[in-house]
């Protein structure tokens, strides 16, 4: 069984190729600009078996064909069990896999989830990881939890030679820094695993949803930023 948020059939930038994207329930994040504040919440939204996620996804198979399916959320490893079974499924019908995560949930020095990561991995074509700050406060103030897991998460897919995409969110105040997306490079230059780097400018596209939840947004008067400052990040990090 697993909590969903919700269901998109034609996602396009969530991995190769026209995708399924199943939007899991539950984050442990609280990434001031997140634009899904409604998936935070865990043991909420539907409930489904893994079974009628899949009779969701198949009945698009046609379209998915040189796509796939990504899990995305939330943070989806919040419910690995049902990732890795779910993915054990779509590998038998040879559907490219992809979890698009934060890495928030590894932890290196539990042997029995790092059993399961190794599961994972085997039925995983692809991670989209989002690299959300690489400075340790900033990314305790940015997101509200330490920066550790999600690196050892990153570290670990490269030492499994696990091909990922790594994200970044370009905002204002942290990210938007030549400083700290030099460091971000540096640290992306000591991995062998990573097939492409996304620049994804801060929008506001979530804040609605903040009004309705009755939670104040943190970066109401954040800016976007400007089309330069795209253009060298993502020349700083190597993105397309
Ligand atoms: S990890 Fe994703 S879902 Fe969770 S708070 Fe951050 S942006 Fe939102």
């Amino acid at each position: 069984m697993a909590f969903i948020h919700s269901f998109e059939s034609f996602g396009t930038v969530d991995g190769p190729g026209v995708r399924f994207i199943v939007f899991t329930q539950g984050c442990p994040m609280r990434c001031k600009y997140c634009h899904n504040p409604d998936t935070w919440a865990f043991n909420h939204g539907k409930e489904y078996t893994t079974q009628e996620i899949y009779e969701e996804i198949i009945k698009y198979r046609n379209y998915i064909k040189k796509g796939g399916v990504t899990i995305s959320g939330g943070e989806p490893l919040v419910q690995i069990d049902f990732l890795i079974e779910l993915f054990t499924i779509l590998k038998k019908e040879n559907i490219h896999t992809c979890v698009d995560t934060s890495g928030i949930m590894f932890n290196p020095d539990d042997t029995n989830l790092v059993k399961k990561y190794d599961k994972l991995l085997e039925v995983t074509d692809l991670f989209i990881v989002d690299l959300k700050h690489i400075d340790k406060e900033a990314h305790i103030d940015l997101t509200g939890l330490p920066i550790d897991r999600p690196i050892s998460f990153i570290n670990y897919l490269n030492s499994k030679d696990k091909d990922i995409w790594i994200r970044v969110v370009l905002v204002d105040g942290y990210t938007n820094d030549v400083g700290v997306l030099t460091r971000m490079r540096e640290f992306i230059d000591t991995l062998s695993n990573v097939n492409r780097v996304e620049v994804l400018p801060y929008h506001t596209l979530g804040v609605n949803k903040y009004k309705e939840l009755g939670i104040d947004y943190p970066f109401m008067d954040k800016k976007k930023p400007l089309k330069e400052d795209i253009l060298r990040a993502k020349e700083i990090l190597g993105a397309r």
